[in-house]
């Protein structure tokens, strides 16, 4: 598991033992987006995250069959919406960029007029991701245009598509913790050095003056349980909740998690395709926790927008398709290819991999029909 001892200290955990011996612990909350998106050494900043000779691979990079699927669901949405034009289409966090040529060119074949209609908005923290993106876009739809942002909220108006695939895990969670005695927050302080040893990071709890606000499901907690709740999560879901219901359209978000909100504790990091002790060397493996979609739903509903799902990955999948597509491409493949083919179809659906940890949360305004793979909504 991990490396052998670390060589040298990475450049942000001196950072961050500096600025937790001044001023005191930091939330998880805070030591996670500071081990992200530092703008100087943050892991999502500095690293390569993704792919066979990075540290995590993700649905995209193990069929084409996913981005395609994603790609002709944000079509057949726009369809029933009346074909906009222009449309926003908004990606968070593209990584390589592999979903989104995946998705341009299925709905090239499909419909060109999709792509004179989108406006390409992604979002991505990283500018050298940026990059990569711009080479994924430009070698499947040259010239078609595309503007980064930093963050959603800059995203223009106007009806919108938007896609999130293993995003809100990499948003940052606050850990509570339920004591006999109250409320704590899980925070990040410096454990006390024995002999010449640098001082390690160790979890400690802080009492809350005020018991947090929590969601049904976390509030009754039994002491000693840790509960995970994430502002930033749920104040982005809201965003794109408003501007659903304002200029109509939908968004897509796909992640690991659970349907209903639940105690536990489930940060983790992983490095080289390992998990990897969650407080050593921030900014060199990626940190994430696991999505409270119960949570996100109530807050789009909230904001205005119709919920659907959370569906199983491998649900959704199959009932767009997933199995049809995957087997006409093996119909001209090579054998190599057509094996591969097969597994990454197996790894993204069945329940034992990705088809079930995996979930599918639609979001659209209030008005529009049902988007496909979807059942009506029962609330
Ligand atoms: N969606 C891609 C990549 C997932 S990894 C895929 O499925 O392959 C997470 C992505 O989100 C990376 O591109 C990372 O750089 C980006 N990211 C993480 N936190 C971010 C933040 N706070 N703001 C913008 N982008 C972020």
């Amino acid at each position: 598991m991990g490396d052998a001892a670390p060589a040298s200290p990475s450049p942000l955990a001196a950072l961050l033992r500096d600025r937790i011996a001044r001023d005191g612990p930091v939330s998880v909350a805070e030591f996670m987006a500071v081990a992200l998106t530092h703008p100087q050494y943050g892991y999502y900043v500095r690293r390569r995250p993704l792919g066979r000779g990075g540290d995590f691979t993700t649905a995209p990079e193990v069929s084409q069959v996913f981005g395609e699927l994603v790609g002709l669901w944000c079509l057949v949405v726009w369809q029933g919406m009346g074909r906009p034009d222009p449309v926003v289409l908004s990606e968070l966090g593209p990584g390589r960029g592999t979903l989104m040529a995946d998705a341009l060119r299925a709905c090239r074949g499909a419909e060109p007029a999709f792509l004179e209609a989108a406006r390409l908005h992604p979002v991505e923290v990283s500018p050298a991701l940026r990059a990569v993106q711009r080479t994924a876009i430009a070698g499947t739809c040259p010239g078609l245009a595309a503007v980064w942002h930093d963050d959603f909220a800059s995203v223009p108006d106007g009806p919108l598509l938007l896609i999130a695939n293993e995003f809100f895990d990499a948003l940052p969670v606050r850990q509570l913790v339920r004591t006999e005695a109250g409320w704590c927050e899980r925070c990040v302080g410096l454990a006390t050095p024995s002999g010449g040893e640098p001082r390690r990071f160790a979890f400690i709890d802080v009492a809350l003056d005020e018991p947090p606000v929590l969601p049904p499901g976390l509030a009754e907690a039994a002491p000693g349980c840790i509960v995970e709740v994430r502002p930033a999560g749920d104040a982005l879901v809201r965003a794109i909740a408003r501007r659903l219901r304002q200029y109509g359209g939908a968004a897509l978000i796909i992640d690991y998690g659970h349907a209903d909100s639940a105690p536990g504790d489930t940060l983790q990091a992983v490095r080289r395709h390992a998990y990897h002790p969650v407080l050593d060397r921030p900014g060199e493996a990626d940190l994430t926790a696991h999505v409270d979609f119960a949570t996100l739903a109530a807050a789009a509903r909230e904001a205005g927008a119709m919920v659907f799902g959370p569906l199983p990955q491998g649900v959704f999948l199959g009932r767009l398709g997933a199995a049809e597509r995957t087997r006409a491409l093996q119909a001209h493949a090579d054998p190599e290819q057509a094996a591969l083919l097969g597994t990454g179809f197996r790894r993204l659906t069945h329940p034992r991999e990705m088809g079930l940890l995996f979930k599918v949360l639609a979001l659209s305004d209030p008005g529009g029909p049902v988007p496909p793979g979807f059942d009506l909504p029962v609330r």
